[in-house]
């Protein structure tokens, strides 16, 4: 069973030729209002991949709200951890496309921003024999840091998606055992450093993943977009210490949300039983799929395409 603590949002997306620069108006077309907020995708693909997914989180009583409820429990996602608070918007968050596939978002938090260690709390029989726990930094970092407890006293192995990036505790870091970052993420995590370029042989990463231990995580995976993954685990024996995961080659039209497609991949395949390297080839075939088509949950694949993918 998987756990998924945190955001809800409402995804308001406009396409453009060109994202815009500062103070500039631009035309777009093909406004579109879907489920999206990086807790919600990741529970969602995980569902629409077979697993057995538990989402905590809040929304507020609107169109908004009953739009994600309705999306979580289409991919049957159990939602009875989710609160439906009074007086508060949902989360929105404002997207825009290029034609290269390329996004800029903007969040509003509303309802996400009341999750508290309270909810987390309340929701405790969730924790019940998880075996992998989700978590990103789109709701408070207090409630985030009280989830990582209740999932590592579960027992689940916990997932930390850095994103939207921000410094995290050292109490934080002690209770993830996975780190999902992509590229921009893992350099703000390494003070700024630069990572190793796509076409980087395995020790190039050497740096990073003794960073990573240093700052108490045993592991991580980056993703590099279009260029695939690289998993870092101290914990694999030497030699298979540091994966390439090479790119699935598709026609990208939208890569809104594909981090969180290959959280929930990677949560499916953790929960199933696969290493960590395994999960993250399965996850990163999954991502790839999710941005061959546009919008975010909708895009999400099922097991059999995945496998079929990954089998061709
Ligand atoms: P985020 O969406 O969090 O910024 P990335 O851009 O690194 O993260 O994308 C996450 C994963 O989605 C990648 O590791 C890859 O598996 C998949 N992906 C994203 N963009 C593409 C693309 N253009 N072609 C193939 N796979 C992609």
């Amino acid at each position: 069973k998987i756990v998924v603590v945190g955001s809800l949002n409402a995804d308001l997306t406009i396409y453009t030729e060109r994202l815009p620069e500062p103070g500039e108006t631009l035309h777009g077309e093909g406004f579109t209002v879907n489920p999206g907020g990086k807790s919600a995708n990741q529970a969602v693909a995980a569902g629409k991949l077979g697993a057995d997914v538990s989402l905590v989180g809040a929304v507020g009583r609107d169109a908004n709200g009953t739009m994600l409820l309705e999306s979580c429990a289409a991919a049957n996602v159990d939602v009875s951890h989710v609160h439906q608070v009074p007086g508060v918007e949902t989360g929105v968050a404002v997207v825009t496309v290029d034609a290269s596939a390329e996004n800029t978002i903007v969040i509003s938090a509303g309802a996400n921003g009341t999750l508290s260690p309270g909810d987390v709390a309340e929701a405790g029989a969730a924790f019940e024999g998880a075996a992998v726990l989700c978590l990103c930094l789109e709701v408070d970092l207090d409630t985030v840091e009280a989830a990582a407890k209740a999932g590592a006293e579960a027992g689940a192995t916990v997932l930390l998606n850095l994103s939207p990036y921000a410094p995290i505790r050292p109490s934080l870091a002690a209770l993830s055992d996975v780190l999902l970052v992509n590229a921009h993420e893992a350099s703000q995590f390494l003070d700024g450093e630069q990572i190793p370029g796509p076409d980087a042989e395995a020790p190039a990463w050497e740096p990073v993943l003794r960073h990573l231990v240093a700052r108490g995580l045993p592991s991580a995976v980056v993703t590099l977009g279009a260029d695939g993954s690289v998993v870092l685990d101290s914990r694999a024996e030497a030699g298979k210490r540091i994966v390439r995961i090479a790119p699935t080659r598709v026609d990208a039209v939208d890569t809104t949300g594909a981090g969180d497609a290959f959280t929930g991949g990677l949560a499916a395949r953790l929960a199933a039983g696969d290493p960590l390297a395994e999960a993250a080839a399965f996850a990163s075939v999954g991502a790839a799929l999710a941005t061959t088509k546009k919008g975010t949950q909708a895009a999400y694949p099922d097991a059999s395409a995945v496998f079929a993918r990954l089998k061709a």
